[in-house]
């Protein structure tokens, strides 16, 4: 489903990511672990294309949306971009809600603006998502009506509105109160029953564990270890002991 090789992004001449290849199938779990400033962020967005990457290839369903020619990466038009960039969706840190939107308005905006969905269908969706989250009651509330726990559950209902392949979470729950991450995590989880393949940054290790069938250790810019949670959470290798025994 999704497919990134050899990517390299700097930034003020420091490379960022240096040399990054990776794939997730359809439905697949994939949680990045790793320091700050390891690069996380940067890769996730570069690869739902809020970034340009300098060097490297990356597709989607085998649809190209850059590929390297001579040590340079170079994007399919915008035409092609924006039909392959309904295939995913980004959750972010601080919910980055429209503050004068109300729920259902947050929810059902793209599908009918930039989708051209019917509206009657789209709002019937949103109720249904709205309810799956534990937030029917919360249609009409605006933004600054919401605890975080609730705006991250809108932030994600949204992102299902668009009925994404594929969802990006940067550190889902670092903005929430420990009482309220569970509730995020909970719905996280339960969506890995819907055949939408997930790509999780998180510093929630059992969390990570859990639900991924594979994790990236991430570190100074390059993937340090890859493979299933029993494989890197037991891992011999210095590095990925030091971050996670320092975690735990
Ligand atoms: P964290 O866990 O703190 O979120 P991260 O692994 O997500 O960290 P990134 O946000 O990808 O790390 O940042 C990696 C490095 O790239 C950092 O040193 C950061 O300062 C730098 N960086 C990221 N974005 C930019 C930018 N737009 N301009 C300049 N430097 C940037
Ligand atoms: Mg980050």
């Amino acid at each position: 489903l999704l497919n990134m090789k050899s990517v390299k992004k700097s930034f003020d001449g420091v490379e960022i990511l240096k040399d990054i290849s990776l794939e997730v199938g359809e439905g697949e779990i994939l949680s990045i672990i790793g320091p700050s400033g390891s690069g996380k962020s940067t890769l996730l967005r570069c690869a739902t294309l809020l970034e340009d990457m300098d060097d490297g290839e990356l597709s989607y369903n085998g649809n190209t949306v850059c590929k390297s020619v001579e040590g340079k990466s170079v994007y399919e038009s915008s035409a092609a971009l924006k039909k392959i960039s309904e295939c995913f969706g980004l959750v972010f840190q601080n919910f980055n809600l429209f503050p004068h939107m109300n729920v259902l308005q947050n929810i059902c905006d793209a599908p009918i603006r930039v989708q051209k969905r019917d509206r009657t269908s789209v709002k019937e969706e949103a109720f249904e998502l709205l309810k799956k989250m534990g937030l029917f009651d919360k249609a009409e509330a605006y933004p600054y009506q919401l605890s975080g726990g609730q705006s991250q559950r809108v932030a994600i209902a949204r992102a299902l509105a668009l009925n994404p392949k594929i969802l990006f979470f940067d550190e889902p729950t670092s903005a929430l109160d420990p009482e309220l991450t569970g509730e995020v995590l909970r719905v996280i989880k339960s969506l890995s029953d819907l055949n939408i393949a997930m790509v999780i940054v998180t510093h929630e290790m059992a969390f990570a564990r859990e639900i991924s069938d594979k994790v990236i250790f991430m570190s100074g810019g390059v993937i340090v270890e890859a493979g299933t949670p029993d494989v890197v959470f037991a891992s011999d290798n210095e590095k990925t002991k030091n971050f996670i025994g320092a975690l735990n």
